[in-house]
């Protein structure tokens, strides 16, 4: 029906990765997708984009221009769901990749919604404060027509958290005329955040390796955890790991990576950064070359940084037998193809970082019901929803003898393919 239809101009420009790692995903599942592969046109283009000017007046009088973007990739099981990330680098096929990304991990958890994300080019260090909060509130406003609690719901991604959020909030309940809470999730607790909201995404990392060893004949206790960036979900994680005697042996940043054979004390090495903001000189551990993180011997590979780390070239040094991607995106088409040919498992991140939306969901239906939940029932319920996932997606792939990732989108893309087969086209 729509396989021949040409591109939108936008989609044939030659450098759109990270969009044509999604698109390389789908190229693969399609030949599972029996009837539905009709419909399957679809998840290859987003839904809606908006790309706005974002100016702003600097506290020194000149006004500096910014690259906005927001995408909606697909509506057809709920409003659009994903977050906001400010970062140099943001572009639009990135954002859209995000976006699409967030299609597939909403359905493959099964929440009732569909995928978005947005973004500004912007490196958020070289601003003050005010300018910070003015840039988003200006991005807010021009982007207000197309958020909302029942059309689509923002949330904190990389550099953005719940501070950025209020400021959204705030700005889009000027614009509607009433309080709008439920317009982004990952709100500040005063503002009907969830208790456990921040510690959600890492809490998930840890609670899918733990099952996917368990499934693997191996214990959590000793394994040696190795972890690619030191932030919300690779610093979280790597404090639950830690606490279920799991030996954390090293940790990746910008500036290297620290590396213990007997085990880095996460709680040490946040409080050390938090003490004097420097990652190389922490005693607890001695620091190597990043490129030699790599190579250094681990049971599990937690890449928790940005996309594309995990590459054709160090894929062939990476020694673990389980990689659970706690990044969107963070293995390359290529390297997954080399690592799966090695037999190494990995736990696609659309299904292993889906914690966070699944604490976002919790927090979209406390504004709902207007009742608070506690931060253990939070918890427990995130296990509920995530590991009865892992199961179905584990047992798929067994099933079938395909991967992982594979037996993610296949299931998420039945999801989403029968809603809108469901739905029909109108007119
Ligand atoms: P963050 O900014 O808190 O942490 C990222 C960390 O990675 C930072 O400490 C940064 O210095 C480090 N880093 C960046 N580039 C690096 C590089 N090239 N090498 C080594 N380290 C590098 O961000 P976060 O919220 O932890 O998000 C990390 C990833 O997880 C992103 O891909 C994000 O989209 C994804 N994610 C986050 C959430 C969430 O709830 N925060 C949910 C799902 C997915």
């Amino acid at each position: 029906m729509l396989a021949n239809a040409p591109l939108p101009s936008y989609l044939a420009a030659a450098d759109i990765s990270p969009w044509t790692s999604y698109l390389a995903i789908l190229d693969r599942v399609t030949p599972y997708l029996g009837d539905l592969a009709r419909w399957v046109e679809t998840l290859r283009r987003p839904k809606r984009i908006l790309t706005v000017d974002v100016p702003i007046m600097r506290l020194d009088g000149r006004v500096s221009h910014f690259e906005g973007f927001r995408v909606q990739h697909n509506t057809s099981r709920g409003p659009a769901k994903g977050g906001i990330r400010f970062h140099p680098d943001v572009t639009l096929a990135e954002v859209m990749a995000l976006s699409a990304w967030m299609t597939i991990k909403n359905a493959v958890v099964d929440l009732p919604y569909g995928g978005g994300k947005g973004g500004i080019r912007v490196d958020p260090k070289t601003l003050s404060p005010q300018e910070l909060e003015r840039l988003t509130r200006r991005y807010t406003a021009e982007i207000a027509a197309m958020i909302g609690p029942e059309k689509d719901i923002p949330a904190p991604d990389v550099n953005t958290n719940a501070q950025v959020m209020a400021w959204m909030l705030d700005t889009y309940a000027q614009s509607v005329g009433h309080s709008a809470l439920g317009v982004v999730t990952g709100k500040p607790l005063g503002l009907g955040g969830l208790p456990g909201r921040v510690e959600a995404t890492g809490q998930g990392i840890f609670l899918v390796t733990k099952r996917a060893l368990q499934r693997m004949g191996r214990k959590l206790q000793g394994c040696r955890i190795a972890i690619q960036g030191f932030g919300n979900v690779g610093g979280t994680a790597a404090l639950f790991f830690h606490k279920a005697g799991a030996r954390v042996v090293a940790v990746q940043e910008i500036a290297g990576a620290l590396v213990n054979e007997a085990g880095i004390n996460p709680d040490d090495l946040r409080l050390h950064l938090a003490a004097n903001g420097r990652f190389d000189d922490f005693s607890g551990a001695c620091l190597i070359d990043g490129t030699d993180f790599w190579s250094v011997p681990a049971d599990v590979l937690v890449p928790a940084a940005i996309e594309g780390q995990i590459t054709h070239e160090n894929a062939e040094c990476i020694r673990a037998e389980l990689i659970v991607e706690g990044a969107n995106g963070p293995t390359t088409p290529e390297a997954d193809a080399v690592l799966r040919d090695r037999g190494v498992t990995i736990i696609p991140d659309v299904l292993a970082n889906s914690g966070g939306v699944i604490a976002s969901y919790f927090e979209w239906l406390q504004y709902f019901n207007a009742f608070l939940w506690s931060k253990q029932e939070a918890k427990s319920r995130l296990a509920g929803v995530l590991l009865p996932a892992f199961d179905e997606v584990w047992s798929l792939a067994r099933d079938q003898r395909i991967d992982l990732r594979t037996a993610a989108y296949l299931i998420a893309c039945r999801r989403v393919l029968e809603a809108r087969a469901l739905r029909g086209l109108f007119p």
